[in-house]
């Protein structure tokens, strides 16, 4: 058995290897139909056995795959490879009984990464605790703006196998990863990578702030180009240091402030390359206006440079980030204007389910009503709070935990106005939401960014946005 283990460095004949998949699902059931038909002898085990987990294991079984459900726990006999599903928890007794025998356990990127062609696209690749998603489909505009074939693919709806196996043929790829795929992903090595920001998340998962890191950080094992960190994240910095890079690889800084050598930053309201030219001692590329990032808030812009570096690693000409970042808009409810209603604009940040997100759209802002509050995940507002406090004109509250905030607010901005509105039902978002108008005053900011997960009150932050948006219109009529 040692022998027919399959690791990571060998080069890959799937005939009859004997590959157990964990978790059927997004990745599960395209991972096992893929290594089927590449001749593996697959098993599926997955914890649940309910309704749509039989259709699914109906489907692999016509196929001649073996399902066991309801059993995630036991590894199958004679198996020499284990194929995860990304959202799997390290901790889990099946695992550990891999580890203990010494096989390798692979995610959905590591599978992609394995089962790619000798000629595939290179990965540039985007992860961070928040702006990935925004970050991957402005790089991806770059690209495409350049002329290259390309898409935005990963943690982001795209599955990273239908990328990487499809018809389709690119040049390039911009790969959003989040923490959970690069634990899972031990061979990966991009072209170039980005960690955009570095703040508690998922701790539960990984275990520690720690080990957190230490995952993110794997984008940058094996880097060709550029290392791509955040100057004022001295987090994402030190991961730069501590990655076993390829010869000649550059570690490349973005910042809001004037760049040095190798850095991008901003001078003037001008995105600025200082790294990617020639004599960067002495010379700077002018990319773009801050007036192209849409919305120009400072944290976005910092995502337009993180997305302009690594396009630039990748040999992009200047023109093709400005007339990219032009042509970029974001997805739904992050930082969306909703409606200016009574010389007060609205804005739908419902994508910011953590303190760190809410801080970076608080900043944006300079006098906010903001509406927050949800489910807290654990997490503490003291220091969210204290630095908002200056750009609060007031605040409503809504959700399950919203006492922590209504805590952190009489702690550190005593002064300011709070309407604690004690429901969490649905309807709850008008009322907020007319609050919130009767606190602003002309030229202010209402601003959902809940700083916490949806789920006491909505289905997800989608439906939250739309709920905030409906109760905007209706306050316009
Ligand atoms: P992710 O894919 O990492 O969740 P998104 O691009 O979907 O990130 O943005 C999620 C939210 O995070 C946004 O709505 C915004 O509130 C916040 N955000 C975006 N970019 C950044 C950034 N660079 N730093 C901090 N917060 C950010």
């Amino acid at each position: 058995m040692g022998s027919r283990k399959v690791t990571s460095s060998e080069p890959l004949d799937w005939q009859g290897r004997h590959v157990t998949v964990a978790g059927l699902g997004v990745s599960g059931v395209p991972a096992a139909k893929v290594l089927h038909a590449r001749g593996a002898n697959v098993t599926v085990v997955n914890d649940g056995d309910d309704a749509r987990a039989r259709e699914q294991a109906a489907e692999l079984e016509a196929l001649g795959i073996t399902v066991r459900l309801g059993d995630g726990a036991t590894l199958p006999e004679g198996t020499e490879l284990v194929v995860t599903a990304p959202g799997w928890k390290p901790d889990k007794p099946l695992f550990a009984a891999a580890r203990e025998a010494g096989l390798e356990i692979w995610g959905d990127v590591e599978l992609a990464w394995r089962l790619r062609g000798p000629d595939a696209a290179p990965w540039l690749a985007i992860t961070g605790t928040n702006g990935k998603t925004t970050t991957t489909q402005m790089l991806a505009s770059i690209l495409k703006a350049a002329g290259l074939r390309t898409a935005a693919v990963g943690n982001i709806g795209v599955s990273l196998l239908d990328a990487v196996l499809g018809d389709e043929q690119y040049d390039v790829l911009a790969v959003e990863l989040s923490s959970y795929q690069l634990h899972w992903a031990p061979s990966l090595r991009a072209h170039s990578a980005a960690v955009l920001n570095l703040a508690p998340d998922h701790l539960d998962w990984h275990g520690s702030m720690e080990a957190y890191a230490k995952d993110k950080g794997r984008i940058y094992e094996g880097n060709r180009v550029a290392c791509v960190y955040n100057v004022a994240d001295k987090a994402t910095e030190d991961l730069v240091r501590e990655a076993d890079v390829e010869e000649g690889c550059r570690a490349v800084g973005f910042t809001l402030g004037t760049p040095g050598p190798s850095q991008l930053g901003v001078v003037e309201g001008i995105l600025v390359d200082r790294a990617f030219v020639e004599d960067r001692h002495k010379n700077a590329q002018e990319l773009a206006e801050i007036s192209d990032v849409n919305p120009p808030a400072p944290h976005n812009i910092a995502n337009a440079l993180a997305a302009a570096a690594l396009a630039r690693a990748f040999g992009v000409p200047a023109r093709a980030v400005r007339d990219g970042l032009r042509d970029f808009t974001p997805d739904a409810h992050r930082i969306a204007h909703v409606a200016d209603v009574a010389d007060v604009a609205y804005v739908d940040d419902s994508k910011a389910t953590n303190t760190h997100a809410a801080e970076a759209s608080l900043a944006a802002y300079e006098s906010i009503v903001w509406i927050a509050g949800g489910l807290a995940k654990g997490a503490t507002f003291d220091e969210l709070v204290a630095k908002s406090a200056k750009r609060l004109r007031g605040v409503v509250l809504i959700g399950q935990d919203r006492a922590l905030i209504r805590e952190a607010l009489a702690r550190h901005a005593p002064e300011v106005p709070v309407v604690d509105l004690d429901r969490t039902d649905t309807g709850a978002m008008l009322a907020a939401v007319q609050e919130a108008s009767r606190l602003a005053v002309a030229g202010d900011t209402v601003l959902l960014a809940p700083a916490c997960a949806s789920m006491d009150m909505f289905a997800n932050y989608n439906k939250r946005g739309d709920a905030f948006a409906e109760a905007v219109r209706e306050l316009g009529s």
